[in-house]
């Protein structure tokens, strides 16, 4: 194993936060989903993956790691949800920290009571509700309030999140209104710069902003969020990628890679980037975009059929995400890209 010279930066830092994935399913279609979740999307987690991807999450880090659970729609998956939470309590591992959803599931008292009193016993940190004018075409408004108001009393006003909360408050359903109207809606809203622009978010959203050609997206490596953010997110199939990233693949969990192996592995490849030396080829679209940006993969896609789309990219993230996604459809670097349904198929 190689040794690390602990006086330069460390390239690839612990992971302390972790998403897992409970399922991409979800009975939302939101146009600003970066994973692509729909009612049509497959890929759930079972206890016992999720019970292994959590402890080894933990054990990979010497401080530790911060779990919380996400997807698509978790409550979606109510019976896998509750019990790893509860397993992952029995086996003594840290509570989770937060608990995801968009409150579909909270049609009424009894049942909000009832899953938030058993999610209270397992110890987690806090409920995060997602309000937003993408949401609301597919959740009604007044569950999520009823949910907040409901689960306020039920875990206490600290740990109720509403991402966000301005909506949750003064907005409305946005299931009824015209698709012109939402789409000019959609349009403002998308000017609060709130969200990702990656996954179905791309495809919806983008030309809803400025664009810009891809050579004002030159030469900004993404090195900090892909490998220093501290963030991944983990799916049922045991595939990890950077938080903020949903897409590009950094590793598998599998039966002989365990969490702290990955790392270890990308620790290792990344090694001399403290000496400002770049990784030795072969071409990796997680070399290109750490160490160079979306303008160096596209360069690479380009050579491969790839064309620049005339109309421009909204940002970097949008460039990566069309770049990848052509890749992805044509089936170039299938090891690093995927899983094919955060690819909007
Ligand atoms: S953004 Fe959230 S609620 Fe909307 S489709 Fe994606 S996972 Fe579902
Ligand atoms: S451009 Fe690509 S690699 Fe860089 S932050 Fe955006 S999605 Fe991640």
């Amino acid at each position: 194993m190689r040794k690390f010279d602990r006086s330069k930066p460390m390239p690839v830092k612990y992971w302390s936060f972790a998403g897992l994935m409970l399922t991409y399913w979800c009975n939302a279609r939101c146009a600003s989903c970066y994973v692509c979740s729909s009612p049509q999307a497959e890929g759930d987690m079972s206890v016992e993956s999720g019970l292994a991807f959590w402890e080894g999450l933990q054990n990979a880090s010497p401080h530790g790691c911060r779990v919380h659970i996400g997807g698509g729609e978790p409550f979606g998956r109510w019976e896998i949800l509750i019990e790893l939470l509860r397993q992952a309590k029995a086996a003594g591992l840290a509570p989770a920290e937060a608990v995801e959803t968009n409150a579909f599931w909270a049609t009424g008292e009894k049942i909000i009571r009832d899953r938030l009193a058993a999610m209270d016993e397992t110890g987690i940190g806090r409920l995060a509700i997602s309000s937003d004018p993408y949401h609301q075409q597919f959740v009604p408004i007044e569950r999520v309030r009823l949910l907040a108001r409901i689960g306020e009393e039920v875990l206490g006003p600290d740990r109720i999140r509403i991402r966000w909360l301005d909506w949750a408050t003064e907005g409305f359903d946005t299931d009824s209104m015209t698709s012109e109207q939402r789409k000019r809606l959609f349009t403002a809203y998308a000017e609060k710069k709130r969200d990702r622009l990656a996954g179905r978010a791309s495809v919806e959203r983008a030309g809803l902003m400025p664009m810009k050609p891809a050579a004002a997206f030159a030469d900004k490596p993404c090195y900090n969020r892909l490998l220093r953010s501290r963030h991944v997110h983990i799916d049922g199939e045991g595939i990890v990628c950077p938080g903020t990233c949903a897409g590009i693949i950094l590793g598998r969990i599998t039966d002989t890679d365990s969490v702290g192996r990955l790392w270890q592995n990308l620790h290792s490849h990344f090694a001399d980037m403290g000496n400002g030396e770049k990784p030795a080829p072969p071409v990796d679209v997680l070399n290109l975009l750490a160490c160079s940006g979306p303008a160096a993969l596209m360069a690479v896609a380009e050579r491969l059929g790839y064309v620049e789309r005339a109309d421009g990219y909204a940002r970097q993230c949008h460039l990566c995400w069309s770049v990848r996604r052509w890749l992805f459809e044509n089936g170039h670097f299938r090891e690093r890209l995927g899983p094919e349904t955060v690819y909007c198929p």
